[in-house]
C-alpha cells in the first residue's frame, strides 16, 4: 500500500507504527471483545487508557505534581474563551502578543471578558517575524500573559519565552507541543489541540497549574470551568474516548524513540535540511526572519503564482501532498511535525532541487 508524505498543518500524518498498532486493536482492544470506540468510558479498561495516556504525557513532557492535565473537546479555539473565563477573575487585565491569526482569536475571546493588552505585533510585517517584547510595557498586576509559542500559518517560533514573573504564562502550543522541549514550570496554562502534534483532532490537551483552577467567572458554563474537569478527571461527560486511546499511542512512540528530547534533535535536523536549500535557492524564498523560524511550519514561495501551482501540483503526483500555503501568506507550507519521517524531507528536497533546475 502507497502512503503519501503529508505536508498538511493539520489534522496531519501520525506515526504508521500507531496507525499499525491501532489498526490490531481495532476490534478486539486487548481481549475486551470490542473497540475502544465502543466501550463506556467508566469501565476498568477505559480508565487503564486514559490513565495511561495521562501518565505518559507526564513523564514525556516531565509535568511536576502540581500541574493538572485535562483531555477535553472544542479544540484549542475553546480554550481562546476558557482561559479568560477561568483567569480574568482579578485585575481583569491580561496581556496579549500578537503574532498572527491564532492570537488574534485568542485576543478577541478575551475582550468580551475584561481588558486586554497587546503589548506586541508582528502585524506590521505580516506577522513573519516574532515581535521585541519590551518587559516595560508588562502589566505587573495582570491576570496572565499569552503567547502563542507556534504560529502555524506563518511559521515563527519564540525561540525563548518573555519572564513574567509572578505573572501566569499561559501558552497556545498547538502546533509545537512535543517537538521540543518545554520547562513546565515556566507556564501557568499550556494548551494543545490534538491533530497537529499528538493524534486525531476531537482531543485538546490542557496542562494547567494547579493554584490556577477554582476560580472562574460566575457565569462560566459547568463544561468551559476547568475546576469542573478537574474534579471529574476529565470525565464530567464522555470524553472523545478514541481520540484519546490514540493520543495515548502517540505518547508512548515518542517515549520509545528518546522522548521529546530526541525528537527535538530530529525536528532541528529536518527543519535545517529544508531551510539550507531555502537560504541556498536562486528560485525558492523562505518568508519568515531567520531568528524567528519555526521547525514545524515551513512556509515559502516561488517568484510567481503560476509557479507556485505548477509547484503544488507536481509536488503532488510525486506523494508530496499538502504543500499549499495558507491563503493569508500565499504559496507553499511544509508542516513538518514529528510524525514526518526524514525521508519525506529528502524527497521534499530533492524535488525542490530538481523543479529549481527545470524552471531556471
Ligand atoms: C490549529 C490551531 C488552532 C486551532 O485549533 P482547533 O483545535 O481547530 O481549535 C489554534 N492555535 C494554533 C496555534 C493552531 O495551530
Amino acid at each position: 500500500m502507497e502512503r503519501v508524505y503529508n505536508f498538511s498543518a493539520g489534522p496531519s500524518m501520525l506515526p504508521v507504527e500507531v496507525l499499525e498498532k491501532a489498526s490490531k486493536e481495532m476490534l478486539s482492544y486487548n481481549g475486551t471483545g470490542m473497540s475502544v470506540m465502543e466501550m463506556s468510558h467508566r469501565s476498568a479498561a477505559y480508565s487503564e487508557i486514559i490513565g495511561s495516556a495521562e501518565q505518559t504525557l507526564r513523564e514525556i513532557m516531565a509535568i511536576p505534581d502540581n500541574y493538572k492535565v485535562l483531555f477535553l473537546q472544542g479544540g484549542a479555539s475553546t480554550q481562546f474563551a476558557m482561559v479568560p473565563l477561568n483567569l480574568l477573575n482579578k485585575s481583569k487585565k491580561a496581556d496579549f502578543v500578537n503574532t498572527g491569526a491564532w492570537s488574534k482569536k485568542a485576543i478577541s475571546e478575551a475582550k468580551r471578558y475584561g481588558e486586554v493588552q497587546i503589548i506586541a505585533s508582528s502585524e506590521d510585517k505580516n506577522f513573519t517575524y516574532i515581535p521585541e517584547l519590551n518587559k516595560e510595557c508588562f502589566s505587573s498586576d495582570a491576570d496572565y500573559f499569552y503567547i502563542t509559542t507556534n504560529n502555524t500559518i506563518y511559521g515563527t517560533r519564540y525561540s525563548s519565552l518573555p519572564d513574567t514573573g509572578d505573572v501566569p504564562l499561559v501558552a497556545d502550543m498547538s502546533s509545537n507541543i512535543l517537538s521540543e522541549v518545554y520547562d513546565v514550570n515556566d507556564f501557568g496554562i499550556l494548551f494543545a489541540g490534538a491533530q497537529k502534534n499528538m493524534g486525531p483532532a476531537g482531543v485538546t490537551i490542557v496542562v494547567i497549574r494547579e493554584d490556577l483552577v477554582g476560580d472562574a467567572r460566575d457565569i462560566t458554563p459547568t463544561m468551559l470551568n476547568y475546576k469542573t474537569l478537574v474534579d471529574k478527571g476529565s470525565m464530567f461527560n464522555t470524553p472523545p474516548t478514541y481520540s484519546i486511546y490514540i493520543a495515548g499511542l502517540v505518547f508512548e512512540w515518542v517515549k520509545s524513540l528518546g522522548g521529546v528530547k530526541a525528537l527535538e534533535e530530529i525536528n532541528k535536523k529536518k527543519a535545517a535540511m529544508i531551510y539550507d536549500f531555502l537560504d541556498n535557492s536562486t528560485l525558492f524564498s523562505g518568508t519568515v526572519r531567520v531568528q524567528d523560524r519555526s521547525i514545524m511550519n515551513i512556509p515559502f514561495v516561488l517568484p510567481t503564482d503560476e509557479l507556485n501551482a505548477v509547484f503544488i501540483k507536481q509536488a503532488g503526483q510525486k506523494g508530496l501532498v499538502n504543500l499549499k500555503g495558507h491563503r493569508s501568506v500565499g504559496g507553499m507550507r511544509a508542516s513538518i511535525y514529528n510524525a514526518m519521517p526524514l525521508e519525506g524531507i529528502n524527497q521534499l528536497v530533492e524535488f525542490m532541487k530538481q523543479f529549481e533546475i527545470d524552471n531556471k
